[in-house]
Formats: C-alpha cells, sequence, structure tokens
C-alpha cells in the first residue's frame, strides 16, 4: 500500500483519488478552501445555492462510465432532467429554441435555411463518428509521445477527423445563415478557443450537444461533486479542508513531503497536482523541479476568464429558460477582443443561466436563480467600476429579453472576475477553464501528465490532457491516477 497525497479537490483530484484508493492505496486530498469541489463548488446565500463554475451537463455517458468503476450510476446520486428546449439563442431581433430532439432540429434548420436539414444530419453523423473515436480513444491517450497514435486505427481515421482544417471551416462549407453558423460553433467555446482555431475533429462536440442533449442534476451541477465525495470516502479517501499546499519538498528525483500553509507537513510516496499546472509547477516547486519555465507559460494561448454576477430575484420570469445564449453581437470582434487585442469587450456575447427554471430547491419559493457570463481575456486589468460597466450592459439587454426591468428584483448580487479566479484557484492569469484546444495545445502538446525530473509526481486537470471542461477533467484524473498505478 502506498501513501498518495492530491493536492485540490476539483474533478480531477477527486476521479484521481476514487480510483487509487479503490486499487487499496491511502489516499489523502488536501484542499485549499473549506468546501470540495473546486471550480464546482457551489455556496449558499439568503436561501439561494448558487452552483459556481459549470452548468452544463453533457456527454452523460462519461460520469456513468466512471460510476460504473464503483458500481454505482447517476441515478444513485441525483435526478438528472434532460432539458427541453435544450437552450435558447438570442440574436438581433429573434430568438431562436434549439430543440432537444433532433427531427425538430432538422425542422428548424430547414425553415431557417432550405436544404439544411439533410446537411446538418450528415453533418452530425460525421460529429457522431469524431464523438466515438475522440471519446472512446484519444481523450484516453495519456500523451506522452505521438507514437500512442500510431495504431492502426487512429491512422485510417486521421483524415476522418479533419485533424488539419478547423471547426469554422467545417461548418460554414456547409452552412451560409448566420444564426445556424453561430449555433454551430457555439459549442466549441467550451474548448476555450476561436472556432477557427480549433480543430475539425471537435465538431464532437456537436454531437455532444444536439445528438447527446443537455441534462441538469436537481440539486445543482455540485451534486456531481457530492456524488464523487461520496464514492471517495467509501473507498477510504481522507479529505483535508482548508488546507493549502506551499511546498512540495524533493530530494534528488523524488517528492518526499508536502508542506502546507500551517507549517505542518505530511510524508507521501506518490503525490499528483489537480490544481492549476503552473501554480504547482511556479509556486510549489523549485525551479530544478519544473518541467516548464515561466516564458514557456507566457507562450500558451490561454482559455478566457469571466466575468460573472451571481443574482437572485424576489420575482419569476416567465419567459427566460434555463439556458439562455445572447449572440446579438459580433461574434467574431468579441472573440478577436478575447484572443487577439485582449480588450474589454465593445459589444461583448454572454449567457445567462437561470437553473431555477428547471429546479425549485435552488431558490426560495416563488424567487429565481441565475448567473450572468461574460467571457474575458486573461490579460485584462480587473476592477469593480468595470465589472459594474458590464453589469449594467449585460442587465439592460437581459430587460429587452424578458420585457422588464429586474434591477429592483435583484435581491442578491455577487460578482467573481479574474481576480477572483487567480486568489480563489490559483488560477494562471485569473483563466476560467485551463489551456485553449488549439491544435498546437492537443494531445501530446500539451502540459504533460507527468513531471520529466521527479519520478512521482504526476499532474491532472484542465491544463493538462485531455483538456478543459467536467468530463475531460474526470478523464484526466484517471489517466493521472493510471500513471501511478502502472509504475508501481
Ligand atoms: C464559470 C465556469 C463555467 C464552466 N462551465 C462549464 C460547463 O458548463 N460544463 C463543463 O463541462 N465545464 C465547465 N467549466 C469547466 C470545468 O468547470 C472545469 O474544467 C473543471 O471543473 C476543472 O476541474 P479541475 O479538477 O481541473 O480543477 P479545479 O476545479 O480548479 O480544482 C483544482 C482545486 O485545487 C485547489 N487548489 C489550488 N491550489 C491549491 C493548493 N496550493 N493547495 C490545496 N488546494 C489547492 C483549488 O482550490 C481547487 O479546488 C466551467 C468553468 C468555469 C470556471
Amino acid at each position: 500500500m502506498s501513501k498518495i497525497a492530491i493536492i485540490g479537490s476539483g474533478f480531477a483530484g477527486l476521479s484521481a483519488a476514487a480510483i487509487l484508493a479503490q486499487a487499496g492505496h491511502q489516499v489523502d486530498v488536501y484542499e485549499k478552501h473549506q468546501q470540495l469541489g473546486g471550480r464546482a463548488r457551489q455556496f449558499e446565500a439568503q436561501g439561494f445555492k448558487f452552483d459556481m463554475g459549470p452548468s452544463w451537463y453533457w456527454m452523460p455517458e462519461i460520469f456513468e462510465q466512471f460510476y460504473r468503476k464503483f458500481g454505482k450510476k447517476a441515478s444513485d446520486f441525483y435526478e438528472l432532467v434532460r432539458l427541453e428546449p435544450s437552450y435558447e439563442v438570442i440574436f438581433e431581433g429573434e430568438t431562436i429554441k434549439v430543440p432537444s430532439k433532433l427531427e425538430d432540429l432538422y425542422k428548424l434548420f430547414e425553415e431557417i435555411e432550405p436544404g439544411s436539414a439533410s446537411k446538418l444530419k450528415a453533418f452530425l453523423d460525421e460529429a457522431k463518428y469524431k464523438y466515438q473515436a475522440g471519446m472512446n480513444t484519444y481523450v484516453w491517450k495519456p500523451g506522452h509521445s505521438w507514437f500512442e497514435y500510431l495504431d492502426k486505427e487512429v491512422i485510417s481515421s486521421f483524415f476522418k477527423l479533419q485533424m488539419l482544417s478547423s471547426v469554422s471551416s467545417q461548418v460554414r462549407k456547409l452552412f451560409s445563415d448566420p444564426r445556424l453558423i453561430k449555433i454551430l460553433e457555439f459549442p466549441v467555446l467550451f474548448l476555450g478557443a476561436k472556432p477557427s482555431n480549433t480543430p475539425a475533429l471537435y465538431t464532437l462536440m456537436n454531437y455532444a450537444d444536439m445528438g447527446l442533449g443537455t441534462w441538469y442534476p436537481i440539486g445543482g451541477m455540485h451534486e456531481i461533486i457530492k456524488a464523487f465525495v461520496s464514492i471517495c470516502k467509501d473507498q477510504g479517501v481522507k479529505f483535508h479542508t482548508n488546507k493549502e499546499v506551499k511546498t512540495i519538498h524533493t530530494q534528488n528525483d523524488v517528492a518526499s513531503s508536502i508542506e502546507f500553509a500551517d507549517g505542518k507537513s505530511a510524508a507521501l510516496d506518490y503525490i499528483i497536482s489537480g490544481a492549476d499546472y503552473h501554480h504547482t509547477e511556479q509556486d510549489l516547486l523549485s525551479s530544478t523541479a519544473r518541467n516548464y519555465s515561466e516564458s514557456y507559460w507566457q507562450n500558451r494561448k490561454m482559455a478566457p476568464s469571466s466575468l460573472l454576477f451571481y443574482l437572485g430575484l424576489n420575482k419569476r420570469i416567465p419567459n427566460l429558460k434555463h439556458h439562455t445564449l445572447f449572440f446579438d453581437a459580433d461574434f467574431d470582434i468579441h472573440a478577436d477582443e478575447i484572443y487577439n487585442s485582449h480588450e474589454w469587450p465593445s459589444d461583448p456575447l454572454f449567457y445567462v443561466c437561470c437553473p431555477s427554471q428547471t429546479d425549485d430547491t435552488i431558490a426560495p419559493e416563488g424567487f429565481e436563480n441565475m448567473f450572468l457570463l461574460m467571457p474575458i481575456s486573461t490579460e485584462l486589468e480587473d476592477s469593480q467600476e468595470k465589472q459594474e460597466e458590464y453589469y449594467q450592459r449585460m442587465l439592460s439587454r437581459l430587460n429587452k429579453h424578458v420585457g422588464f426591468d429586474i434591477n429592483s428584483n435583484v435581491v442578491y448580487k455577487r460578482a467573481f472576475s479574474i481576480d477572483d479566479f487567480k486568489s480563489e484557484y490559483h488560477s494562471f492569469k485569473g483563466n476560467a477553464y485551463g489551456l485553449a484546444n488549439t491544435l498546437y495545445q492537443t494531445g501530446p502538446l500539451k502540459p504533460k501528465l507527468r513531471n520529466k525530473r521527479i519520478t512521482n509526481l504526476v499532474y491532472a486537470g484542465q491544463l493538462t490532457v485531455p483538456g478543459p471542461g467536467v468530463p475531460p477533467s474526470i478523464i484526466s484524473g484517471q489517466l493521472a491516477a493510471n500513471e501511478i498505478l502502472s509504475n508501481l
């Protein structure tokens, strides 16, 4: 039995912990916060329960796959409901509801652009193929070297997976209506890069969206964290909260102990860091023990940060859906301001999540629980004035959509932005979703799972393989655990 320390209790840390404890090891998870869950934490205020990060439950099979390893299923922990419509998109002067049923979706496309239903069908068939190849094969590669990808199946699928083309060019080849293009390019925003810089392999996200559906666990996304923690505890994992790691001590090429902010320390045989990769390397390790230099990090393309407002309203909003995308602005200009010119957006796209439309357990009766999210560059200088300016701008567009001024109904408001991502999660540049999934930051080109100098140190989470998002983080934790298990 080895003594294994895990830093961070996000999805990556929790999934690694459960797998290693199940294999018979003594596993301790150290988390700087009082609450477990990392970016998927939840806080309570004035009778509201706010999920702080993820809100889209996509790829339900990845969750089930994990639960099955422990003889469980999602329904043992929470009630999952499929949303109808999946989401609503606001364009200038009109609103489109994206239906959950494929037949309805084909009808919608055909009405908007005659001839597009059959193209969508072919596009989704291809996306399904990519999803199956991507999620069954690619994402499970640890990314140590290109040789992992040299099996017959992967090579024969390489051209079909369109790694060298972009999501944007694939979509625009088939569809010309700007609203359909926006709907089909939207899912790759989860991957933190522009559709024109995201390999066409990732149209697999369209199959996840339209083929597999948008789901929601009653009680909020934090219910998933509770499920993972319960599995970990069943396997004997010990949790230590309010326990911030300050240093990973190494001797020769081995990590020997970790030291905490309270001055205490713990010995270990193996360590997985599920904290942000850059923080682990630059803040916790000595310079001779790092995989990457600061200039390496400065040259990475980061996924955006976010300006968020958690709002509690003392009134129901009848015509608001669970997920609403405000695409009534120029997508390309906003993307350029996030990824290239690094400016505060001139006319932002944003997203409103109102889970109390589906779930009456997260707000007092007759009240509404929502958050506003605006993606922003990680290079911006955060300030309360800027936050308030964009709050008012988002609110005025939301008011227009719902048909009344909600300002006087806001009974709870909390902002969360770049500086909070930095201080709460030690997030590099305040990123919300890790590293952008561009071609040059995919697979073996991502920061490596293993520390090449310290033999018993492994990284996990959204900055290493396979990438950002809840399902990839769950997979990342399992890949990191396998690195240790295959070493024993
Ligand atoms: C606003 C927002 C919306 C999102 N929406 C979605 C969505 O709808 N769907 C989706 O699939 N994904 C979404 N994501 C992405 C998803 O939430 C993340 O990719 C995933 O949760 C990352 O998990 P992780 O385990 O890699 O990291 P984290 O969740 O960040 O976990 C890292 C943990 O390490 C802890 N830590 C850091 N430093 C130390 C230290 N020195 N000592 C001890 N502990 C430490 C942190 O406190 C944290 O708990 C969203 C993210 C954000 C921020």
